[in-house]
């Protein structure tokens, strides 16, 4: 024990999902390309990019083995039984 801290712990219910923006949009995934030969790395919203970028390097380099990695943004927010969805839908 240390002294006076006290907690309350309870269960509510948590909701994960995709983020979206001010309008409702789905935002996008970033995405990036990683040479894992040298770690150089490019970063694009489309995938056009990045295949592009590792094609040039290849070309540039020689070097042929990447990593894609791909970023979904996602967001938590409280379920509708839980106390704090009230507050967030209000403010
Ligand atoms: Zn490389």
């Amino acid at each position: 024990m240390t002294g006076s801290e006290t907690r309350v712990l309870r269960y509510a219910d948590w909701t994960i999902s995709p983020e979206r923006d001010a309008s409702g949009h789905l935002l996008p995934p970033e995405r990036a390309v990683q040479c894992k030969d040298c770690d150089a790395a490019y970063k694009s919203s489309e995938q056009i990019g990045t295949d592009q970028w590792a094609l040039q390097h290849t070309g540039l380099t020689g070097h042929r083995r990447y990593r894609e990695l791909v970023e979904a943004p996602l967001i938590v927010r409280p379920a509708p039984t839980n106390p704090l969805a009230e507050q967030e839908t209000t403010s």
